[in-house]
């Protein structure tokens, strides 16, 4: 039995505004599963929901600040949670990272310093609960002066770092570095410095023992200046001690025989129910109620990284084929008006929603003929594996966790029954659509559609086997 100390600013069900959360949520319960002590540790914040009671556990005294940790679980679970209470840092309303108007607090680098000082204190069994774990398991960027702490002690534990999404690094101005009190052992640009900045990722990139990302294809990009933001050096160098580990998806709440979202449930053996969905979907969207138009969907944040732009170039041209095409997501307003627009100009072909709707995301997977994701990077992505358990083959550009999660549909994939979607190259609107004229071939022999359904159905996306990955790398550091 491993004891792991998991480091996080969020995790589903208590605070959540991403991925990461819902890692941080199921991983340390697929992990208990398996009979290991795992223990989570995360801020206290205002907006923090639990049902499960909070006791007081200790007090420590930091930077000469008295602080307490509580203890509750994870809902559900015998995941043990320490809840760093600080309220001058956490106790006020909102997101984790940033104000209603989207700003970063401006004393971010305070607040995930203490979380990081009270995660090493617990690390090294100095919070008087006769309790050392194995691995201290850190996660993005607000948790990465663990590993560049703990290197300075002695018989400290190991540690892994998670990169969730290179993109958010934790970059502060270097006169940060002397008000959180880093030791001028760090300090240096093999160190926490970066190009005259303090920056929170590096403590992970070059003091944890094992970086991992969450998809091989991911670990691989982000050595390249594309996806690196200036990192990829040192990730290159430390690639020996670097790996991808694919999340997995929660296959209760997403199961097509059982999503409480839908009304008509369908399995791989009873596929044909997928239809109801369908002409529910098209209704709800005041489209065409009609089995024999070929209908893409698409959910996500509208923003670049999810190749928005690559959807809103292409619709034109999709337009004037028979076809139909439903959105539902929130974020740039640019996209959005386009979007909406484009709704406006094709009301037979395309429909929009703008906003986030739990229940219209089911009804979309299920509903849908094909997903569109043509991510211009994507560390891991759930919606291309929600979709091929849906029987909703998508089409993807080959980046990231969608280049690992999702088969091309080849003759020789269709062949030997691992095709689960459509797989396209170059972050262009000419490729993407050159992807939807295939998928709509495929598409139009029912016979092949249907295996490349069933293919995606039949994949093993659980967080088991993630797990059992992660405790094969704890195992070996
Ligand atoms: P990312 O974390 O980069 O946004 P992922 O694909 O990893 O992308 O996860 C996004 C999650 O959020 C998925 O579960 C997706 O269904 C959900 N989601 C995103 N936008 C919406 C929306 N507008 N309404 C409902 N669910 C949404």
């Amino acid at each position: 039995m491993k004891k792991i100390l998991f480091v996080t600013s969020e995790a589903h069900p208590l605070i959540k505004t991403g991925g990461l959360a819902d890692v941080c949520g199921s991983l340390p319960k697929a992990l208990a599963d398996l009979s290991h002590d795992i223990k989570l540790i995360i801020p206290n914040y205002q907006a923090l929901k639990t049902d499960a009671s909070v006791r007081y556990l200790c007090s420590i005294r930091i930077d000469n600040r008295n602080i307490n940790i509580l203890e509750t679980r994870l809902p559900d679970s015998p995941v043990v949670v320490w809840l760093v209470d600080y309220p001058a840092y956490y106790n006020y309303p909102g997101n984790p990272y940033v104000d209603e108007l989207g700003e970063p607090w401006p004393n971010n680098a305070e607040r995930f310093a203490l979380l990081c000082k009270v995660a090493v204190e617990a690390a090294m069994n100095r919070i008087g609960q006769d309790w050392q774990p194995d691995v201290v398991h850190c996660n993005d960027w607000q948790t990465g002066l663990v590993p560049a702490f703990l290197s300075l002690e002695y018989a400290a534990p190991k540690t892994v770092f998670t990169i969730h999404n290179m993109a958010y690094q934790g970059l502060f101005p270097a006169s940060t570095a002397n008000l959180l009190n880093i030791p001028s052992q760090l300090w240096h640009l093999d160190g926490l410095e970066f190009h005259d900045m303090l920056s929170f990722i590096k403590g992970g990139l070059v003091y944890a023992n094992y970086i991992t990302t969450v998809s091989p294809t991911y670990a691989l990009e982000i050595q390249t200046a594309e996806y690196g933001y200036g990192l990829e050096g040192l990730l290159e160098h430390r690639n020996t001690s670097l790996g991808g580990i694919i999340n997995g998806i929660d296959m209760e709440q997403w199961d097509p025989a059982s999503d409480v979202y839908l009304s008509e449930h369908y399995s791989a053996a009873k596929l044909n129910n997928k239809q109801l969905n369908k002409a529910r979907l098209q209704e709800r969207f005041g489209l065409a109620v009609d089995a024999s138009i070929p209908l893409f969907g698409l959910i996500g944040r509208l923003v670049e990284q999810k190749g928005i732009d690559l959807i809103v170039a292409c619709l034109p041209e999709m337009a004037k084929l028979n076809l139909q095409f439903v959105l539902l997501g929130s974020g740039d307003k640019a996209f959005e008006q386009q979007l909406q627009a484009l709704a406006d100009l094709y009301p037979e072909k395309i429909a929009i929603t703008l906003g986030y709707n739990e229940g219209l995301a089911h009804l979309i997977e299920a509903g849908a003929d094909s997903f569109l994701m043509p991510s211009r990077f994507e560390p891991c992505g759930l919606n291309q594996m929600y979709s091929q358990r849906y029987g909703t083959p998508p089409i993807v550009r080959s980046t990231g966790g969608l280049a690992d999660t999702v088969t091309d549909s080849m003759p020789e994939t269709i062949a030997d029954k691992t095709a689960s979607g459509i797989v396209f190259a170059e972050a262009s609107p000419g490729a993407l659509l050159e992807a939807i004229k295939r998928c709509l071939l495929l598409y139009s022999d029912p016979e092949i559609w249907q295996q490349i359904q069933q293919n995606a159905m039949a994949k093993d996306f659980s967080w088991l086997q993630s797990a059992k990955q992660y405790l094969a790398l704890y195992d070996n550091l």
